[in-house]
């Protein structure tokens, strides 16, 4: 191998003072249905070649040859997808149901034990990008920063850093900042840009001034940062609409049946902008469609995926937080509330909006290891969604909306080799999502 990149270098005429490039490693996924990411039918008996952390090429067998000496794996049997996103969790929690005892007791450990075992949790089920909506700044940052050097396993992260909000609520301030005036909430986000997040997190805006929420919005756009907006309640969706939020989160509206009409009025009048590009909605679906399905039936919450990561009097914390799942104070209302979310998607994907994969996922009793599968599986079994909607709602979509799409999102040539395949026929059974065969991130398989 030295013989070969010495002669390489001798040809090329590199002088010895050059960096050596990293050698590159060509491996060849080989014989699964491709769904690539784009729009298209899937490809049949695919073959991606990838080198060090790109896709170099793809194509089928019989036409795309795989180089003499690449790593081949076989796919035979499987579906290949691009790595799946997850567009709104919660790195800082990890199902645990009490958030003020598990402030309290973990957050010195956020940035060393618990967010890097989350990020890892999503990676091994097949999410290898995800948008961490909310946390504190400095630990946001450097967890991010650690995965993308390849020093710990993890999804990528898209991270926000703090929420930018009215006003903290109690013990939150590390990871709530509260804003007073116009000047603040510009001082609050370019402090928060500055320090280099993808993107920023706005709640509660019903609670600011007009002129808060426009500031926040406004030089968040200035730093190119995509805006994302809380929107349980009318008013927060209202306020995040007149100062032009990138995308909102959640199918909100508490027990409500349905969005009101001037709200979806004002919708259409933006979806009716090509302009100003997509509107995003990330409709955290399926913890709330789920609970009494785990609540009655919680084998689930005893698979040890969710462990991962994670030392054992945490694991042992988490489990008796779940001791009485029909107790939890967070999912009483729930019952109510699902028979009004289908009813809401509807309205929001008739009103023009691209609706993204996102599951809140770290909230209680939904871990990183099984939500993303599940906010799938809802949106097709439950919702009607096509799955290669759904499927580019996990991949391409949140690619184009964090504005990464050149590199990430899909399964072609130049971009990361960020590649899941499971056996069986995904488009037919979307939940064999569940249980992903090979996950190769950045070029690295880590399943
Ligand atoms: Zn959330």
């Amino acid at each position: 191998m030295r013989a070969v990149c010495f002669a390489l270098i001798a040809v090329l005429g590199i002088g010895a003072t050059q960096p050596s490039r990293p050698s590159k490693t060509t491996k060849a996924l080989v014989g699964g249905t491709l769904i690539d990411g784009f729009a298209g039918p899937p490809v049949q008996n695919s073959v991606i070649l990838i080198d060090g952390d790109t896709i170099s090429a793809v194509g089928q067998v019989g036409s795309l040859a795989v180089p003499a000496g690449a790593e081949v794996i076989s796919t035979e049997g499987m579906t290949v997808l691009p790595g799946l996103w997850d567009m709104h969790v919660h790195t800082m929690i990890v199902g645990h149901a009490d958030y003020g005892h598990w402030d309290t007791a973990y957050m010195p450990q956020f940035e060393s034990v618990i967010m890097p075992a989350a990020a890892k949790q999503l990676l091994m089920a097949g999410v290898t990008s995800a948008r961490d909506l909310g946390g504190p700044l400095e630990a946001s940052i450097a967890v991010r920063d650690r995965i993308n050097a390849g020093k710990i396993p993890g999804s990528t992260l898209y991270v926000s850093g703090p929420f930018i909000q009215h006003a903290p609520y109690p013990n939150t301030d590390a990871y709530r900042w509260g804003v007073t005036g116009p000047d603040d909430a510009r001082a609050k986000v370019k402090k928060i840009a500055d320090a280099g997040v993808d993107v920023v997190k706005l709640i509660d805006q019903d609670q600011m001034t007009m002129d808060e929420v426009r500031a926040v919005v406004d030089e968040a756009h200035k730093y190119g940062k995509p805006v994302v907006a809380h929107s349980h309640r009318p008013e927060e969706i209202r306020r995040g609409l007149l100062a032009g939020v990138d995308c909102f989160e959640h199918t909100g509206l508490a027990t409500a049946p349905g969005y009101p009409d001037d709200i979806l009025a004002m919708i259409r009048e933006r979806t009716a902008k090509m302009s100003l590009g997509p509107l995003y909605w990330t409709p955290p679906i399926e913890g709330l469609l789920n609970y009494e399905y785990l609540r009655d039936n919680p084998e689930a919450l005893d698979d040890p995926a969710w462990h991962e990561g994670l030392p054992d009097a945490v694991v042992a914390d988490i489990r008796k937080s779940l001791e009485h799942t029909d107790r939890l104070p967070y999912f009483q209302l729930t019952a109510a509330r699902r028979p009004t979310l289908a009813n809401k998607f509807k309205q929001l994907r008739e009103a023009g909006v691209v609706q993204l994969i996102g599951t809140d996922s770290g909230i209680p009793m939904n871990f990183h290891s099984h939500s993303t599968w599940r906010e799938l599986d809802a949106w097709v079994n439950v919702l009607g969604v096509d799955p290669i909607t759904a499927i580019r709602a996990a991949t391409y979509w949140p690619s184009v909306a964090m504005k990464v799409d050149a590199r990430v999102g899909t399964v072609s040539a130049g971009k990361y080799a960020d590649i899941i395949a499971v056996r069986g026929d995904v488009l037919r059974y979307i939940s064999l999502l569940q249980r992903v065969d090979v996950v190769v991130k950045h070029g690295v398989r880590y399943r």
